[in-house]
């Protein structure tokens, strides 16, 4: 891998390939650094290439660098699980959560939301593998998922996200976006304002983009491989 300069230029390439082949806009397709396990340092240098969006997953190391980065205009999206006892700080100091994959972990984001705020935007995250040890709700219950959540105060509900079993293959990437992407325009039926579709990841950014990813989540190709061993 390269300087964090050179592989935000390289995943851009890619990028704007893919949503060329696709006949896709290339500013249709927000590029989130996900920055967990990372330092501030790290981030101001991507911050620096000109990224806005940050991705991160553990409540406190996040909680540290948004005060660290406070200086800088960026937008954070929590996308890790999320614990019911834990909403308040996440409603706090975020602008999108991608995790929402229950009506109670909504309903608590709303009430905590600080009402002189944006609203926050959030995402339903479905478990598009069948996985069982994965978080997600499943696909079947989409609907009632996103009916009891639009429409509450200071919360925004914007589209879906997953994250898929990993595979190499990118025909197998291709069908379970695919399918994700079908599943948000069912939605889109009682739910116009729906709009996001957050998928795509270092190893398959290509095959989302292709299947209407509006934005990808980038944590490897930026920074280099994660070292968990050095986290506090
Ligand atoms: C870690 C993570 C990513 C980034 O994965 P990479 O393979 O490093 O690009 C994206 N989304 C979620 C939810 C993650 O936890």
């Amino acid at each position: 891998m390269g300087s964090i300069a050179e592989n935000i230029a390289s995943v851009r390439e890619s990028l704007a390939k893919s949503a060329a082949a696709a006949g896709r806009p290339v500013d249709g397709v927000t590029l989130m650094a996900v920055s967990k396990t990372r330092h501030a340092d790290e981030l101001r240098a991507v911050a620096a290439e000109g990224i806005r969006d940050f991705g991160e997953n553990y409540l406190q190391e996040s909680l540290d660098k948004i005060e660290a980065l406070a200086d800088m205009p960026l937008v954070w999206h929590f996308i890790g699980p999320i614990q019911s006892n834990k909403t308040r700080p996440i409603a706090e100091h975020f602008d999108w959560v991608h995790s929402v994959d229950r009506d109670k972990i909504g309903r608590r984001l709303a009430e905590q939301r600080p009402a002189g705020m944006a609203p926050l935007n959030i995402c339903l995250q479905v478990n598009i593998s069948g996985e069982q040890s994965k978080s997600g709700c499943l696909p079947e219950q989409l609907p009632a998922l996103a009916e009891a959540l639009d429409g509450l105060p200071n919360l925004r509900l914007r589209g879906l996200m997953a994250i898929p079993q990993a595979t190499d293959d990118e025909r197998a990437q291709r069908a379970v976006f695919a399918r994700m992407r079908a599943l948000l325009s069912e939605l889109q039926q009682e739910h116009p304002q729906m709009d996001t579709l957050s998928m795509g990841m270092s190893g398959d950014m290509a095959a989302a983009i292709a299947e209407g990813s509006t934005l990808v989540r980038i944590g490897t190709a930026i920074f280099g491989p994660r070292d968990y061993s050095q986290k506090s």
